[in-house]
């Protein structure tokens, strides 16, 4: 079959490599250069988690994604996870805290926050009466070395990448324009991320863009942290990064966007970044090293978005988005040729009936 992907983050790396392995005549188009910090893939870290606490079809999703992802580290002869153990934290009786301890296959006991300064030796801290669960199956994912390797093994499958061409919005049946100049496919598989609902705009109202900032802390004493997830109103999230840096940033703080015309970091960043880097990492040093900024596409109950076009039947919006995608990323391309097959699995169906899991966190704030 003849498929357009649109788009090469990490959604549309995968599943152009993946459909181009399946024997299909893939052409995948990115409007920047490979490698580009413009969307929501890149950057050196994510956090990966065996036991996802938003739901049971992201902790099948994640253990079918967690197989894929050795295939991927045999092909690319390195690992790409670091498995650190993670902490997920919160308020007491926290639903997320209490989802992540169900759902696991060692639910041990929950600890108190103010365990946690000791277990890390004073690096972290936490508010005493918080719940935490320890977890183990957890870590963080090489980002940016992944995209690296599906730049290079999808066109060893076949693939046809296309860097630096914008499709001109909005997408009507199964033709692209670029240039002006129109192209006929069987069909064709948005990854969009950010400028989904501007390519196809039936879902923009479901796809809000947000922008994130991250930040990266030094100490003075560098020593393996765990990841953390915190179920709290700023959704702080941690993970260790390269050149012993701490990097972390907040699930639910930053506004809605235009993703064509993003702000960079400025001064209130900062400050935000440092307030709380003070209370999370009492050793290190308050002021970022470095901070980055990154978009979120985010759905009313944070659940991905894959659903076929209401105008077309071989148009699909595939946004694996919300903030908790990267981690699922080999899943993602037999995901689609799972849809072009029409043979989908019980998670493809679960998503494309728009059921999914359950949110982390209440409310965005803006
Ligand atoms: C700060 C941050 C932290 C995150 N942390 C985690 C984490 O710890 N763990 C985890 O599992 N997930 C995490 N995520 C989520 C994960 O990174 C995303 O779910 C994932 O990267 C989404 O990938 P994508 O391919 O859908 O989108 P993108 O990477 O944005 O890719 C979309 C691509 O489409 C291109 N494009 C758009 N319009 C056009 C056009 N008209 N023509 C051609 N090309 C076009 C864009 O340029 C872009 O390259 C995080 C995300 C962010 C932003």
């Amino acid at each position: 079959m003849k498929v357009a992907v649109v788009g090469l983050g990490i959604a549309g790396l995968s599943v152009s490599a993946r459909l181009a392995l399946a024997g299909h005549d893939v052409s995948g188009f990115e409007q920047f250069e490979p490698l580009h910090e413009r969307g929501s893939s890149h950057g050196d870290t994510r956090i990966m988690r065996l036991t996802p606490g938003e739901g049971e079809i992201y902790v099948r999703l994640a253990r079918r994604a967690n197989a894929l992802w050795r295939t991927w580290e045999g092909l690319a002869g390195r690992p790409f996870i670091e498995w650190t153990g993670g902490l997920m934290a919160g308020p007491r009786g926290s639903p997320f805290v209490a989802a992540c301890q169900r759902m696991s296959q060692t639910p041990a006991a929950l600890m108190r926050g103010d365990a946690i300064h000791a277990l890390t030796r004073g690096a972290l801290a936490m508010p005493y009466e918080w719940d935490v669960f320890r977890q183990e199956d957890c870590g963080v994912i090489a980002a940016d070395a992944v995209r690296a390797f599906l730049l290079r093994q999808a066109p060893r499958w076949g693939a046809k990448l296309h860097h630096n061409v914008r499709i001109e919005a909005p997408i009507e049946g199964a033709r692209l324009r670029i240039a002006g100049e129109e192209r006929v496919f069987d069909a064709i598989i948005v990854t969009a991320g950010a400028w989904a609902g501007k390519l196809l705009p039936e879902f923009s109202g479901k796809l809000a863009v947000k922008r994130r900032v991250v930040g990266y802390f030094r100490s003075d004493s560098p020593r393996m942290l765990p990841v953390v997830c915190c179920d709290d109103e700023a959704g702080l999230y941690g993970m260790p990064a390269p050149r012993g840096l701490y990097k972390f940033g907040f699930h639910a703080i930053g506004g809605a966007t235009d993703p064509d015309t993003v702000r960079d970091p400025d001064g209130e960043d900062e400050a935000m970044l440092a307030e709380h880097a003070a209370r999370l990492l009492p050793t290190h040093q308050p002021k970022p090293v470095r901070m980055v900024r990154c978009l979120y596409t985010v759905t009313p109950d944070e659940n991905f978005l894959i659903a076929p076009s209401a105008h077309h039947p071989r148009v699909l919006v595939f946004s694996p988005c919300s903030g908790h995608g990267f981690k699922y990323a080999p899943v993602f391309g037999q995901f689609a040729e799972e849809w072009l097959s029409e043979k989908p699995s019980p998670e493809l169906q679960a998503f494309m009936r728009g059921g999914g899991g359950v949110n982390r966190l209440g409310a965005e704030k803006a």
